[in-house]
């Protein structure tokens, strides 16, 4: 188990129920927990998240920051993945732009780090995952590959990605199901497989869908 953290603010648990997203409250909750572990190991690294779609996992990692002096930098491009576009079964359409019919979550975003109070300790970048990571300085403390969810999209995550983790830091991955009739593969097959395959990520913790692993030192 990683070091206790504070309890939550129920005033922050209310502002997460209400934002829109895909992170169940006890997978959250641990995502927490383990980015305010990744934090006492790599204090000067930040977290860093791909996929922020509306905020909702950012917060969890955004009071981890708040508690331990840390800050997450979370990447989107914020026209949402394919699995979630018009027609989708996990669309919503109050996430489209009325005036160019496609996907926009970033006003949802702003309004939720603002809702929350948290505007200074989360840097937004919008963009491209396989950009970004070009341009995103390494040293992690924490990882969290929650972004595309399409096999090419996992694999670039993957080989973007990886390297940003400190040693010692930590990588969390969401949606990653061993097991087919669970969920979709890519991000067990081309994230967490080949991470702890090549030897430099060793597992920690499991909670539903979400990974933590640890980077060798
Ligand atoms: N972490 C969020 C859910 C993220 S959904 C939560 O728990 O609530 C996945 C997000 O990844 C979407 O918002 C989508 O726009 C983004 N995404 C998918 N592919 C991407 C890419 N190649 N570059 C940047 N963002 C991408
Ligand atoms: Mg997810």
């Amino acid at each position: 188990m990683p070091g206790e953290a504070p309890p939550i603010d129920p005033e922050l648990v209310r502002v997460i129920a209400e934002t829109r997203g895909f992170m169940p409250d006890d997978e959250g909750a641990a995502l927490r927990r383990w980015a305010f572990e990744a934090l006492t190991r790599v204090p000067s690294g930040p977290i860093i998240e791909v996929g922020s779609y509306c905020g909702r996992s950012t917060l969890w990692l955004a009071d981890a920051a708040r508690i331990a002096g840390g800050h997450v930098v979370t990447v989107d491009h914020h026209r949402g993945s394919e699995e979630i576009q018009p027609g989708w079964e996990h669309h919503d359409p109050e996430v489209v732009d009325p005036r160019s019919g496609r996907m926009d979550t970033l006003p949802h975003l702003r309004r939720t780090l603002e809702r929350a109070g948290m505007e200074d300790l989360v840097t937004v970048v919008v963009g491209q995952s396989s950009v970004a990571g070009g341009l995103v300085r390494s040293g992690a403390s924490m990882l969290f590959i929650d972004g595309g969810h399409g096999d090419a999209e996992a694999r670039v995550d993957a080989a973007t990605w990886l390297d940003h983790v400190a040693p010692g830091g930590l990588l969390a991955i969401h949606d990653v199901y061993p097991d087919p009739a669970d969920g979709g593969r890519p991000p067990y097959e081309r994230i967490y497989r080949p991470a702890v395959d090549s030897g430099r990520f060793v597992e920690m913790a499991a909670v539903g869908s979400l990974r933590v692993l640890e980077r060798s030192r």
